[in-house]
């Protein structure tokens, strides 16, 4: 039997993969394994920030994953992305986290964009817009970063943006506080969320623009300590931003099309899970490895091993269904099954690795092995906003007992 490591997360003739998605997994899966997880217990150990580990993605093309082949990226969709993501985080969950933010700042500016509705003239702007945010990545190796939580409801959706963006002549003056900025102090550009207000007029989600913040603008600054549980690698501190001046070109998406892709590409927010399912697969990997190594013979662990691997594959076919449905305007069946696979993905990856420290035992929580960083890693995966566990149970459960718009009344 071969390793598991070398065959992928999803095999491409199993789930009909294209040609250019089994290179790409393939890639991704040989980086993270030769290069990022060597470097992994170094920086959970440190909370430091994997800049080499950005160096090679650069180096592969990785940074410009979604980039379209026009402006000098591979091109990648959505569904090839989250698989190749998926592999990363088989080797470093924090590494494959912060890509997610940094990617999405392409996929979303990029393809996602072109479904959404603007007229010619706004979508003109855009595309020009775009075409220099996307240059910066090619060209210069430009890193962003994607800061929208605050600490209140805002993230999940629930009220608009804290953070304001002033009109004033040329652009905005950005006033704000982000908690939990993956990549900060690491990032070259923070693509901050802020909710656009003139005056003393009510803030309003329909409001909110995606700005790209040159991390060294006058008026930003990083703070706070960072020595959480997991994820360590992320170093996701807090930024301020003090009246920072950001010209009109600094915006990401055209006013408006943040709150219309929130509404309309749902699964969006569903690319953080492909970093939680190659946990998950992680810690399976592990257990398999370890027994193998002469503690196999045990019928206990083989149960074990059978439980886990019934979730694992529930799991995965559970997510790669919602993540083969990702489109503009999904039906309501596929936005509840969005939400499920999230779930299920977030609660499985812990699960797994719980039950991969309970069934190998004692040594498997040494530091020296990955395992116990791989379950302090899974822990915080159902907190992520915009889809935690909670909203996502609470959308489920409504969606599935309401129709749209249907009320008690
Ligand atoms: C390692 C790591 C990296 C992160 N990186 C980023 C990043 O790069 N960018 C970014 O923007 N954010 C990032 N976050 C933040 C993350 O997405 C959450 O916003 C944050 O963890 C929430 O923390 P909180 O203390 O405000 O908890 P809360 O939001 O208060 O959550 C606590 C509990 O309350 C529940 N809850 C909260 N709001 C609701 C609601 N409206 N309905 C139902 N239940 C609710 C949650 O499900 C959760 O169980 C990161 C978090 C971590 C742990």
């Amino acid at each position: 039997m071969s390793d598991a490591l070398d065959t992928p997360l999803f095999d491409p003739g199993a789930y009909h993969l294209t040609y250019g998605q089994a290179d790409l997994i393939a890639r991704a899966r040989r980086l993270g394994a030769e290069r990022f997880a060597p470097r992994a217990a170094q920086h959970d150990r440190d909370a430091s920030f994997p800049t080499e580990n950005y160096h090679d993605l650069r180096d592969a093309g990785l940074l410009a994953v979604c980039i379209p082949e026009r402006d000098g990226g591979l091109g990648a969709d959505y569904l090839s992305y989250v698989l190749a993501a998926a592999e990363v985080a088989r080797s470093c969950g924090a590494t494959a986290l912060t890509w997610n933010m940094h990617v999405c700042s392409t996929l979303w500016t990029g393809s996602l964009a072109d479904d959404l509705e603007m007229d010619a003239r706004t979508r003109a702007e855009h595309e020009r817009r775009r075409a220099l945010h996307f240059q910066r990545i090619v060209a210069e190796g430009a890193i962003y970063a994607q800061p929208f939580s605050e600490g209140n409801a805002s993230a999940v959706g629930a009220i608009p943006f804290g953070t304001v963006a002033k009109p004033v002549d040329g652009g905005w003056l950005v006033t704000g506080r982000k908690v939990f900025a993956s990549l900060s102090g690491h990032a070259d550009y923070y693509g901050v969320l802020c909710t656009e207000r003139a005056g003393d007029e009510s803030a309003s989600r329909r409001n909110t623009l995606y700005l790209a913040i040159p991390a060294h603008a006058d008026g930003v600054a990083v703070v706070g300590d960072w020595d959480p549980l997991g994820m360590r690698g992320t170093v996701s501190r807090t930024l301020e931003f003090a009246d920072v001046f950001v010209e009109h070109d600094a915006a990401l998406m055209p006013r408006g099309m943040y709150f219309q892709a929130a509404t309309r590409w749902p699964h969006m927010f569903l690319t953080l899970s492909p970093t939680y399912l190659g946990l998950a697969q992680a810690a399976y990997d592990f257990t398999v490895r370890y027994l193998r190594d002469g503690r196999r013979s045990s019928v206990v662990k083989q149960l074990a091993v059978a439980e886990m691997r019934i979730k694992l594959e529930q799991a995965k076919t559970l997510w790669f269904q919602a993540v083969s449905e990702a489109h503009v305007d999904p039906t309501p069946e596929q936005r509840l099954r969005a939400y499920a696979a999230q779930f299920s993905t977030m609660e499985t990856a812990n699960d797994l690795a719980r039950l991969a420290i309970r069934t190998c035992g004692g040594h498997s929580m040494l530091k020296s092995l990955p395992l116990e960083r791989i379950y302090r890693d899974s822990r915080c995966g159902a907190l992520m906003a915009p889809w935690t566990a909670e909203v996502c149970l609470e959308r489920i459960g409504h969606g599935s007992l309401y129709q749209e718009g249907e009320t008690d009344g």
